[in-house]
């Protein structure tokens, strides 16, 4: 099937009891037992598993193409869901530009449990050089966050095989209606469902979606039912309900991401503009063979630098000043000062997250701003 039918029916059927069309939310933590002591309805308690929970992870294991998906409470909590997942002393290998997020949670959290270096994932020697024999993951975060930075799934994928090393991939900024990574050979796709899925920035949730069940999996589930790090019915409904209309979304947001990146590339006060679907991005063509299209994120640099940043992020009506992603509305943010003291992110940088007003509006907007 494709994808608009997917986000429509893997989430949802009609209740076997009332005959709703919509599946209902189902708020009880605990689930009888049959007389014989199991347990027909397919429940017993609802850290582990819940009608709502259930549909929810059925649908992101059939839009990523995976054979099996598990939710948690934040992206957060499913990124820290994997590296609790590892053996003690596993040496991780992670982009230097990794979502602050989770960069911060590895730094903080996991500094001497496990081990991990921050580098440039798309350098075949650099990666290559940082292998070692108790490496067993390596991460991949693409487009990355902010920089717009593309990295070659199947070209890390086969570096990783011929070494035994997994590889997950944090798909929130591409969607699987962008790109599937498990289909270009990665192991497991990571996401924080506050963005795009939830797509009107009402909830948080995140999600991990496996290729194949396996062992590691298996201790993953583990981490999801004994951590305990789970989305509520409520929310897990929220979501089902969002992603039906996830692939029309994107849509409009590529659609206006693309316009909005070839004028603002085009614009005198501009230094430049990057945005995956753009022929001047130096990985475009990396982006097309594995996406399908370029996302609605993009990230501008202004010539004036931090001040004239400021000033036109100040000057906008439309987009509002706020950090996240993914939802209807436009939002762009100085990116540098949200990341704190270690960023590395130019201070003339803006990121924006393309919302689906009309794109004439936006455009008319971000011209006066920039004047
Ligand atoms: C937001 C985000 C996360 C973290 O997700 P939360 O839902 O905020 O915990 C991870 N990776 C990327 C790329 C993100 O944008």
């Amino acid at each position: 099937m494709k994808i608009e039918t997917i986000a429509i029916h893997a989430g949802n059927h009609v209740d076997a009891s009332s005959k709703a069309v919509i599946q209902p939310i189902v708020l009880s933590t605990t689930f009888e037992r049959a007389v014989d002591g199991t347990f027909p309805g397919g429940h017993i308690y609802s850290r582990a598993s819940n009608p709502n929970r259930a549909l929810l992870e059925n649908l992101l294991a059939k839009l990523e193409s995976g054979a099996d998906a598990a939710s948690f409470s934040s992206g957060n909590a499913a990124g820290m869901s994997v590296f609790q997942s590892l053996e003690p002393g596993t040496h991780i290998i992670a982009p230097d530009d990794m979502y602050h997020g989770l960069r911060n949670q590895l730094k903080n959290l996991f500094a001497g449990i496990l081990e991990f270096d921050f580098v440039d994932i798309n350098n075949s020697d650099v990666l290559q050089q940082h292998i070692m024999p108790h490496t067993g993951l390596i991460w991949i975060e693409t487009p990355s966050n902010p920089l717009l930075k593309i990295t070659d799934i199947k070209k890390v994928v086969n570096i990783a095989k011929t070494h035994g090393i997994k590889v997950a991939c944090d798909n929130t900024f591409a969607t699987p209606v962008c790109q599937r990574p498990l289909e270009l050979g990665a192991d497991l796709v990571m996401h924080s469902c506050t963005k795009y899925f939830g797509g009107h920035s009402d909830l948080m949730g995140g999600a991990l979606i496996t290729k194949e069940k396996s062992d590691w999996w298996a201790k993953i589930r583990q981490v999801q039912e004994y951590g305990g790090a789970i989305p509520a019915p409520m929310d897990c409904y929220m979501l089902v309900r969002s992603m039906k209309t996830l692939p029309y979304r994107m849509r409009g947001h590529v659609h206006n991401a693309q316009l909005l990146a070839e004028y603002l590339e085009k614009h005198p006060k501009v230094e430049q503009v990057m945005y995956p679907g753009l022929p001047s991005h130096p990985q475009h063509e990396i982006a097309k063979a594995q996406m399908d299209s370029f996302g609605g994120m993009l990230s501008f640099c202004l010539n004036g630098g931090e001040e004239e940043a400021r000033r036109v992020i100040n000057s906008l009506k439309i987009f509002t000043r706020a950090t996240s992603l993914g939802g209807v509305e436009s939002l762009i943010e100085h990116r540098a000062t949200m990341e704190g003291p270690d960023t590395k992110t130019p201070f003339n940088l803006l990121r924006v997250s393309v919302g689906l007003e009309h794109i004439d509006d936006l455009v008319a907007d971000m011209a006066k701003a920039l004047g």
